[in-house]
């Protein structure tokens, strides 16, 4: 059957394995599996979370309250915005798909970093657009702005901190750059992480509440998914001036959000304490890392995350240690595919993260 050319330059998203597949194709044991390829929270998601979803389980016969009024209402509360500023989607995925669908065509072109989140490709790419690319690893905006002076994008997407490379830019440089970029021009700034990078440095976290009052062409991005500890409940959400809502919710289709999500993300929400031991705990760990690369003589990208970026020496293959790895139970992600000999590993619990150092040096002979 012959599809729409557009999906011939289309990569299929390259998710994490998941454990299932692990014990199906290597045969390893599932308990000897250690996931740390997606930026989950290995701390797990708040007990009052679970046993809040437990307790109105018997309501998914229904459908969701597509108002999501309650959810709305918390994280009005949060980021002291208008409702109306706000858009939640099913993953902060889907709110990129929104903004790409709201902005982008086969006649039109998109700016991004040279290494990036894989999903603003993807999208861009199933409307046919022209995608640009920075040439530095780490965001430099001096360079995003000569490409959006000699291209005209319609959409630039900003990813801080980064993934996969877990680096953050300052808050000050990154208002800098969008106060030269004009108002048509929709900036998605992806703060996936920011909850990391707010803890670990404030001058490289940006408020969504600042960042929408300053300019009425950016959109925020934030997700429940990594240290709100609800990866499998696909909640994320978008933040902007609200005639920019008011077009994404001509792309939202109804009851995109399911009841159970919403009520996991609500109270989530109220549980702040339990996400700020998290992510204390995970810089706590960091630290591992950072001793364990200096002594194995790799770079370590610093990192304002829940990930570290290992880049390796020339001697070593990221793809062949990534499946060494994979064979004996570890999940790490592979950075190949970005052109990047390195791994990227999710900050894990110190039992994990310890195995992880453990089966590094049994492959790697060191
Ligand atoms: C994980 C991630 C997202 C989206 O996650 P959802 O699960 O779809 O909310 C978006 N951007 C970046 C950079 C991410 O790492």
């Amino acid at each position: 059957m012959i599809f729409n050319d557009t999906l011939d330059g289309v990569k299929t998203y390259e998710a994490g394995k998941p454990i299932e597949l692990v014990v199906r194709e290597y045969g390893v044991d599932p308990k000897d599996i250690i996931k740390l390829a997606s930026n989950e929270n290995p701390y797990g998601t708040s007990p009052k979370v679970v046993k809040a979803v437990q307790n109105i389980a018997h309501k998914m016969f229904l459908y969701p309250d597509d108002s999501m009024y309650v959810l709305k209402e918390g994280l009005s509360k949060k980021f002291d915005v208008q409702e109306d500023e706000l858009i939640i989607g099913a993953g902060s995925d889907q709110v990129i798909e929104f903004a790409v669908h709201s902005k982008l065509n086969s006649k039109t072109k998109v700016l991004m970093n040279s290494i990036t989140f894989a999903m603003y490709e993807i999208y861009a790419r199933h409307v046919g657009a022209q995608i640009i690319r920075t040439s530095s690893r780490e965001h430099d905006l001096e360079e995003f702005y000569r490409l959006y002076l000699e291209h005209k994008p319609e959409i630039i997407f900003i990813c801080t901190p980064n993934n996969p490379t877990g680096d953050a830019i300052d808050t000050k440089k990154l208002k800098d750059f969008l106060k030269k970029i004009d108002n048509n021009t929709l900036v998605v700034v992806d703060g996936a992480y920011m909850e990391y990078s707010a803890y670990k440095d404030p001058s490289k976290s940006v408020s969504a509440k600042e960042l929408i009052c300053e300019f009425s062409n950016v959109l925020y991005l934030g997700t429940f998914s990594k240290a709100y500890g609800l990866g499998g409940m696909r909640t994320g959400y978008g933040i902007a001036n609200k005639g920019i809502i008011k077009a994404f919710y001509k792309l939202r289709p109804p009851f995109n959000i399911t009841t159970l999500s919403l009520e996991a993300a609500t109270v989530a929400l109220s549980d702040e304490a339990f996400v700020q031991e998290c992510i204390a705990k995970n810089f706590e760990q960091m630290k591992d890392y950072e001793n364990f690369a200096k002594e194995m003589g790799l770079e370590i990208i610093d990192s304002y995350t829940n990930f570290v970026t290992l880049c390796l020496n020339d001697t070593q293959s990221s793809s062949e240690i990534s499946l060494s790895l994979l064979k004996k139970g570890m999940i790490v992600r592979d950075l190949t595919g970005y052109n990047l000999n390195a791994i990227r590993v999710t900050v894990g619990t110190s039992a994990q993260n310890k195995r992880f150092f453990e089966l590094f040096k049994d492959i790697t002979h060191s």
